[in-house]
């Protein structure tokens, strides 16, 4: 598979600059040009960038406020800023730090350092990434770990949005596939229910393995009729769903689930979740295989 363009806004009110650098990194990367700030702060905000080389003295707005207000905004703050600028004094490249530029350069520039250190800071962009998609998401199942599931829901949850549902999910008698057919096979079943019940999760939904073969789910709906429905189904085929154990017998396991409805009374989303978990308890001692609403 051919790697995709990595893209990269120049943004210059001068066009012979903005000539140059296209000169440079047209060929090798997907260059975006901005003229001025306003129309930066646009295209950063719609288009997804990997990198933005940034003018400092421009009229209007200048480079450091862009910047400053690239790393306000949720959807760009993590675009690092390279300033390009003639400034060469010691407070200019201060404040370019300060307002939250990854690095700095002053024209005219050498060509070639230019180009490392874009890479570097392209190779930096990717690296904190893969570091960030590691510490969110669960490394057996790929959906979102504990910490990131929490993080997730808190911020859901101070939307105070109306039909907030969390659903609680515990595998049945899991102890037991552990004990037959051992932990490997039972790390298979666990990785088989999170592919079943993934299929079922809304793209605004939040799903995380909150530890061991625990699950929850964060989810709108237009009704409890609605959650209810998405909960029995998800029950349903996991019910179905089968794994091939060594000795080629067919492994099938079940889920219980407790769900409850964010209200006006609701505290926080500790006391939610605790809410759901009671009703999962409520599941678990009355046969399993089963959901429960409170
Ligand atoms: P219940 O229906 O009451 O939930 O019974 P259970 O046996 O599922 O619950 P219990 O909490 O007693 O046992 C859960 C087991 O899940 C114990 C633990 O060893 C196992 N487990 C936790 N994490 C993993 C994992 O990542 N892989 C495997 N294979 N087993 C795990
Ligand atoms: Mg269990
Ligand atoms: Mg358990």
């Amino acid at each position: 598979m051919v790697d995709k363009k990595k893209t990269i806004l120049i943004v210059d009110d001068t066009e012979i600059n903005i000539d140059i650098l296209l000169d440079l990194l047209g060929d090798d990367y997907d260059v975006s040009v901005a003229l001025d700030g306003e129309n930066a702060l646009e295209i950063a905000n719609e288009e997804p960038l990997d990198l933005i080389l940034l003018d400092i003295m421009m009229p209007k707005m200048d480079g450091y406020e862009v910047c400053r207000l690239l790393k306000t905004n949720d959807n760009t703050k993590d675009i690092p800023v390279i300033f390009i600028t003639a400034k060469t004094d010691e407070d200019s490249i201060e404040t370019a730090y300060e307002v939250g530029g990854v690095d700095y350069v002053t024209k005219p520039f050498k060509p070639r350092e230019l180009i490392a250190r874009v890479k570097t800071q392209l190779n930096m962009k990717l690296l904190i990434e893969n570091l960030e998609f590691i510490a969110s998401h669960d490394q057996m199942t790929g959906i979102y770990n504990r910490r990131k599931f929490f993080e997730l829901a808190e911020k859901k949850f101070l939307q105070k949005q109306d039909n907030l549902y969390v659903a609680m999910m515990d595998i049945d008698k899991f102890k037991l596939i552990n004990d037959t057919y051992g932990h490997p096979t039972g790390d298979v079943v666990i990785k088989a229910i999170t592919k079943t019940i993934s299929g079922f999760i809304e793209s605004e939904s939040i799903f995380g393995r909150l530890g061991g073969e625990e699950f929850a789910i964060m989810c709108n709906h237009e009704s409890l009729e609605d959650t209810l429905k998405n909960i029995e189904r998800i029950r349903s085929m996991v019910e179905r769903c089968e794994v091939i154990a060594e000795n080629k017998e067919i492994i099938k396991c079940t889920i219980s689930t407790g769900c409850t409805k964010m209200t006006k009374e609701t505290l926080n989303l500790d006391s939610l979740v605790k809410e759901a978990d009671l009703a999962l308890y409520e599941a678990k001692g009355s046969g399993r295989n089963k959901s429960i609403f409170r």
